[in-house]
């Protein structure tokens, strides 16, 4: 794979970022997954606008434009050759040359790495005809999950109690509410009604959840932004979760109980047509 470190396109082997980059010792960095289909990138507004968000929360400066951006992503995809997959993007505030919990200088340059993942059929994933199982855990995160950060161990341990429990991925219960899925956004259907969590810092703005939001609306569907139980979850008509990279991914099973048939239900199906016929048609 060439790979794109601090301005360089270069093979991955001889890729190089310093012991002291404050990534590496403090997780002090944003990151951002673009996919692509077809050799074009999906939603790329939408990632550089989140990703200018997430710095300045961490009173970052932005390295590149947004025009700087996509011309990265497309010489990365262009170099890779990659038709479908995706794009991984990361800024960490750089190497101040030692370890200080106090952020460095402002003019210190972030460390941008930058790769491609190639992921064949990614859009035919035969996991969108039978849906997901998800475990429920607690949600253990910290307050900002709002801002993307590369500080990501405890989804890391959720997604290995569901591996453990054989199922596909977990959805994350604070107070009795679900907030979101391990690296998605989580959503019930009852009826022609649409429910997820309203945006807040204790869930990711999803890029994929704006997107879908706005296509249900557009197809007359009832969207309610509120939080649900498990227990209402486990009761609902389907569900479903969305991310840059699942795209719209059904949820057919919570905690061991079927949601209704057991199978994938029709808002999740038509949703996940409509979100990537649109994004296609809008892909660069
Ligand atoms: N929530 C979390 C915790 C995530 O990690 C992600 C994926 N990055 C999402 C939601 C979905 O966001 P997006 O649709 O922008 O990929």
């Amino acid at each position: 794979r060439i790979v794109h470190v601090n301005g360089e396109f270069l093979p991955e082997a001889e890729a190089k970022v310093s012991v002291f980059d404050r990534g590496f010792l403090m997780a002090d960095g944003v990151y951002e997954v673009t996919s692509v289909l077809g050799g074009k990138l999906i939603d790329f507004a939408g990632h550089c606008l989140r990703l200018a968000r997430s710095l300045r929360e961490l009173e970052m400066t932005n390295p590149h434009t947004d025009a700087e951006w996509l011309e990265l992503h497309r010489q990365l995809v262009a170099r890779n050759e990659i038709v479908d997959g995706m794009v991984y993007l990361q800024v960490t505030r750089g190497n101040p040359g030692d370890r200080d919990f106090a952020y460095p200088a402002a003019d210190l340059p972030p460390t941008v790495v930058m790769f491609t993942q190639s992921k064949p059929g990614l859009a035919e994933s035969p996991a969108a005809k039978t849906g997901w199982k998800v475990i429920s855990v607690d949600d253990i995160r910290w307050g900002r999950r709002d801002i993307k950060t590369v500080q990501l161990l405890y989804p890391s341990m959720a997604k290995m109690a569901a591996k453990k429990a054989g199922v596909d991925d977990a959805w994350l219960v604070e107070d009795g509410f679900v907030t979101e899925g391990t690296s998605n956004n989580a959503y019930i259907v009852k009826g022609n009604r649409i429910i997820t969590r309203a945006l807040s810092s204790d869930i990711l703005h999803g890029i994929t959840r704006a997107a879908v939001l706005r296509f249900a609306v557009e197809a007359q569907m009832e969207v309610v932004e509120r939080s649900f139980t498990l227990a209402e979850a486990q009761e609902a008509d389907e569900a479903f979760i969305t991310s840059a990279s699942a795209f719209v991914m059904p949820v057919v099973q919570i905690d061991g109980k079927d949601l209704g048939t057991g199978k994938p239900g029709p808002v999740a199906a038509r949703l996940r047509e409509i979100y990537l016929d649109e994004m296609r048609k809008a892909a660069v």
